[in-house]
């Protein structure tokens, strides 16, 4: 909850974030709106990263799944019958070497080396623009000189499994 209002709220830091304690009546009406008391970002972060992520992709299905289920997009499928699904690959981030190994690298025509990381996400979009993502995946590292398009082919088939109407 508060991770996702952290965003509602278009906070760019959880130090941002944490800086609306220190305002009274910003806590009293969280507190009000939402019925639980305003945390700190910095434990909010502590429990996300402890947290396996293939629940967090679990649970957003099943949120997906409930809002399909109450018709909440049905008005803007194509034909009446269709949902709209886009899938593309994002750069997430760059990072340092040694971060992990599952960086992707890339080599500049001057040598010099990049270490980052891309995912892969399906996106059910609405004509006016709306989209959520019912799934992502890392585009990984495949073990030879990075290829973006087969990194991409390859997350797709991730995503295409995980999203076969069985999960
Ligand atoms: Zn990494």
């Amino acid at each position: 909850m508060a991770s996702i209002m952290m965003f509602v709220f278009k906070k760019g830091s959880r130090n941002a974030f944490n800086n609306e304690r220190e305002t009274d009546e910003f806590v009293k009406n969280y507190e009000r709106i939402f019925g639980v008391r305003f945390p700190s970002a910095d434990t909010v972060d502590e429990v996300m990263r402890k947290m396996n992520e293939k629940y967090l992709e679990k649970l957003k299905t099943s949120l997906i799944k409930i809002l399909i289920k109450k018709k909440v997009f049905h008005k803007n499928r194509i034909l009446g019958k269709y949902f709209l699904t886009v899938t593309d690959g994002s750069h997430a981030m760059t990072v340092n070497e040694g971060h992990c190994e599952h960086c992707l690298t890339r080599k500049s025509d001057s040598g010099k080396m990049t270490y980052f990381h891309n995912v892969v996400e399906a996106k059910l979009v609405t004509e006016k623009g709306f989209s959520i993502s019912p799934a992502a995946e890392r585009a990984e590292n495949p073990g030879v000189p990075y290829d973006k398009q087969d990194c991409e082919l390859k997350a797709f088939v991730r995503i295409a499994e995980k999203t076969d109407g069985s999960s």
